[in-house]
């Protein structure tokens, strides 16, 4: 079984929040509950405070919020107003004078129930507190990525078989998503992305009723999910021939990038250094203004965490956070490669939780 980690998390959140002079977080970010108490339902606000952990939900999730997170929280099922609800229980923490808010995580409207009603307490903005510590990955969060990871991997192998010549974008994200669900996947992550042709030159393009035809690249980008975390995962492959020497030349640039990112990456560096193993390597070949995204992003209960591998991020990659690694090359009208690994930023290297299987394919 694994270990729950849950009481340690809430620790460790008290403590960088003394550091910032607060005495407690409301937390309204639903992978910050998740992250904190185990609830995994669509609404929920949470207190973490020295006196205890409060949950309040509506009467949707009475029996779900219990089982999930009441051996860590005071679960509170509110039949009229959660917010008013969570200021009474607030209350009832005791004396407490500063507390936090995650304004990344909420609406213009709840804060002005802030301010409104919650006059007893001086409110803070926290910053994102419970983000830096999700950064860093337990081996449980690990092995689930790791898992997630592996049924991409097979669902990609799966759909590429049965690939064709003539088939829509759509017709193929079906495929895929089909495959993902099959073998274990609990969702999609994210909209499932299928570009063919020149729509591969469109970094986030949405799948479309377009076939591809044969010749052409045909990108795919997609996520499996396990636990609640994410794996994400880019392939680019020729459909129905050999590929031609152009796309030989600008797939070996991106994948020398990829290659050189996922095996240089560490923890400590810092998100520039990292963002510049690869992009070092596609600017010498000529193609840095084809590159127009970052290197890659962490990975976990989200898609999109911190930290970011670009270059505006100064500050040193945490150990055991989980990225992914990207780089990408597009080329307006003609088409564009994305290889995309993820890797766990371990003590003593990194390590591919994907398959890395980024030879060129050529399905023919
Ligand atoms: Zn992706
Ligand atoms: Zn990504």
């Amino acid at each position: 079984m694994a270990a729950d980690h849950r009481r340690a998390r809430q620790e460790a959140l008290l403590g960088a929040l003394a550091a910032d002079g607060l005495e407690a977080l409301l937390v309204t970010s639903l992978s910050n509950i998740r992250y904190l108490t185990g609830f995994s339902g669509s609404a929920a606000l949470v207190v973490v405070a020295r006196a205890g952990a409060v949950l309040v939900t509506d009467f949707r999730y009475e029996e779900q919020a219990a089982a999930e997170a009441g051996a860590v929280a005071r679960v509170v099922v509110e039949r009229t107003s959660v917010w008013d609800r969570l200021f009474k229980e607030l209350g009832a923490l005791g004396r407490l004078e500063t507390v936090g808010y995650e304004s990344h995580a909420l609406t213009v409207k709840e804060a002005e129930r802030l301010t409104a009603a919650g006059k007893a307490w001086r409110w803070k903005p926290a910053g994102e507190p419970v983000e830096r510590l999700r950064a860093r990955k337990d081996p449980d969060e690990v092995a689930a990525i790791r898992a997630a990871a592996q049924i991409a991997g097979a669902a990609l192998r799966e759909t590429l078989a049965a690939v064709r010549p003539g088939m829509t974008e759509q017709t193929i994200a079906g495929l895929l998503e089909g495959a993902l669900r099959r073998l274990g996947s609990e969702g999609h992550p994210f909209p499932t992305i299928v570009a063919s042709g020149p729509r591969s030159a469109l970094p986030h393009a949405r799948t479309s009723a377009r076939a591809v035809a044969a010749g052409e690249w045909l990108l795919l980008d997609f996520g499996a999910q396990v636990d609640g975390y994410c794996a994400d995962i880019t392939r680019t492959v020729v459909v129905g021939a050999r590929a031609t020497a152009v796309q030989r030349a600008l797939y070996e640039v991106v994948e020398t990038a990829q290659r050189r990112a996922r095996a240089g990456v560490r923890a400590g560096m810092t998100g520039r250094d990292a963002d510049a193993l690869a992009r070092d390597v596609i600017e010498a070949r000529g193609f840095g203004d084809a590159f127009g995204h970052s290197l890659g992003h962490g990975l976990g209960l989200e898609v999109h965490e911190t930290p970011r591998l670009a270059r505006p991020n100064l500050d040193p990659l945490p150990a055991d956070a989980v990225v992914t690694i990207e780089p990408g090359v597009y080329l307006t009208g003609q088409g564009g490669v994305r290889i995309e690994d993820d890797v766990h930023l371990a003590a003593d290297g990194p390590v591919l939780l994907s398959d890395g299987d980024s030879a060129l394919v050529e399905l023919t």
